[in-house]
């Protein structure tokens, strides 16, 4: 096999710009723009190659049933969201429901938080219009402010560099919660502290740590060893999608001289940007990260298995996750000629559900909301599917946050379309809130039991 000289490889990552590359800001400000990059280019990487590749191997397990991932997080994380309290009540989230999928679902459970970097969203237009006003659309933080005004809007490339260091705060507490003691599984009752109680999926918790808790008492009684449990692994992820952010952070890997984004561990395509010949789709083709494509309705066998040969021509396991957001009403009839058709042709890749984006709609109040009932029936149906092909559920990629918002109908609390008013403060897509977090963790947990 050749080895592409470090040159030629550094040199292909600039390719992307030759080619057509959708939802990015309109700067306006080339300098601006070239100031900010070359900031970025000089800072740290905020992760490792080598945890990217651990990584890969994990999802290598979820491919063959041997692990289940779950991601999750804010549709849009805020610059104003990154608080300890608010970073670790999302933190605590995916634990809690990892250790409900580990447990009720007998699987080792991969934990990847959409987190320390989804800063950037794609639009469907480029422009907002209030009362005659016409403004650039809110882009996220990374690209501009949400606020209604021109200076807020204006798409300032510096916002990129502010993005990398709110990144890389919150990756530190990700780091030290991870490490430090309080992911042990021994505090799993601690976890559930400073949520408020009395639900019924509160109380299912409460009794399911309890068991946990006698049976580490009688592991421990036995003399087991607990030191595996100090510490878990945590990834972090994010759409890739201002190529720009995640060029400057892209480096050559000392070890075996391959280009790594160091922006997170795992990126994604998103169901507006994976055009086969387009900027996004060669940009991380040209990385060696464990990466993943949304399919949205529109997508055919033949898409997938054209952006498998194009992102993983080698055929790597753990590589190429397909995250699919059909909606509830149609991944019955969709998914199964996918899966088929990407099977067929022996292409390896991750099967997840995302059971957010394809059950979007907006209430008669004005909210854009989502119904937990859906979200849950579009899980259950990519089981089933998966189940009748004989193929494997490999994972879930849900919007959530650890607070306790009211932006999704349903839930055993029940929130309803006057409900939606309590507490709605997302400003792109509702998520689940920690109770609805847990409850589905726990029926997600019982279809992993009975797959
Ligand atoms: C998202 O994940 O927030 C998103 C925009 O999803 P999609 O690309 O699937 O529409
Ligand atoms: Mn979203």
């Amino acid at each position: 096999m050749s080895v592409i000289p470090e040159n030629d490889v550094v040199a292909s990552l600039d390719a992307w710009r030759d080619l057509t590359a959708l939802q990015q800001p309109t700067w306006p400000d080339a300098e601006e723009l070239a100031a900010a990059t070359a900031e970025l280019a000089k800072l740290p990487p905020l992760v490792f190659a080598g945890e990217a590749d651990g990584l890969k191997k994990q999802l290598a397990d979820a491919q063959d049933g041997k692990a289940f991932l779950l991601q999750g997080g804010d549709c849009a994380e805020i610059f104003a969201d990154a608080t300890a309290d608010r970073i670790s009540n999302r933190i605590k989230t995916i634990l809690q429901m990892a250790v409900i999928l580990t447990y009720g679902g007998s699987m080792p459970t991969i934990k990847m938080g959409r987190m320390a970097g989804q800063f950037a969203k794609p639009r469907s237009s480029d422009k907002e219009t209030i009362d005659g006003v016409e403004l650039p659309c809110y882009r996220g933080d990374a690209v501009n402010a949400f606020e209604f005004t021109a200076e807020a809007r204006r798409p300032n490339p510096h916002r990129m560099v502010d993005a990398y260091h709110v990144s890389s705060a919150t990756l530190n507490l990700i780091r030290a919660f991870t490490t430090g003691g309080f992911a042990d599984l021994r505090q799993v009752n601690a976890w559930n502290r400073g949520f408020l109680a009395n639900n019924s999926a509160y109380r299912r918790y409460e009794s399911l740590a309890a068991e946990i808790d006698r049976a580490m008492q009688f592991m421990d009684a036995c003399g087991a060893d607990f030191d595996a449990l100090k510490t878990v692994e945590f990834y972090s992820s994010h759409e890739a999608l201002l190529l720009d952010y995640e060029r400057a952070l892209t480096r050559i890997d000392s070890r075996t001289g391959k280009a790594y984004n160091t922006s997170a561990h795992f990126l994604w395509i998103g169901e507006r940007t994976r055009q086969l010949d387009g900027a996004h789709v060669d940009f991380l083709s040209r990385v060696e990260n464990p990466i993943g494509v949304k399919l949205g309705p529109t997508a055919t066998a033949s898409d997938a298995v054209a952006l498998a040969a194009k992102l993983n021509p080698e055929n790597e396991p753990g590589r190429l996750t397909f995250i699919s957001r059909m909606g509830a009403g149609k991944i019955r009839d969709i998914l199964p000629s996918l899966v088929e058709g990407v099977t067929n042709e022996g292409v390896r890749a991750t099967w997840v559900t995302d059971p957010m984006h394809g059950n979007t709609f907006s209430s008669p109040n004005g909210y854009k909301t989502r119904r937990l009932e859906d979200v849950l029936d579009e899980i259950r149906g990519f089981f089933e599917v998966h189940r009748s092909l004989g193929t494997v559920p490999g994972g879930v990629h849900v919007e959530l946050t650890g607070d306790d918002v009211t932006e999704i109908l349903g839930g055993c609390s029940e929130i309803d379309e006057a409900g939606l008013e309590r507490r709605y403060e997302t400003f792109v897509d509702p998520r689940l809130n920690h109770q609805q977090s847990l409850e589905m963790a726990f029926q997600v947990a019982e279809m992993l039991q009975n797959r």
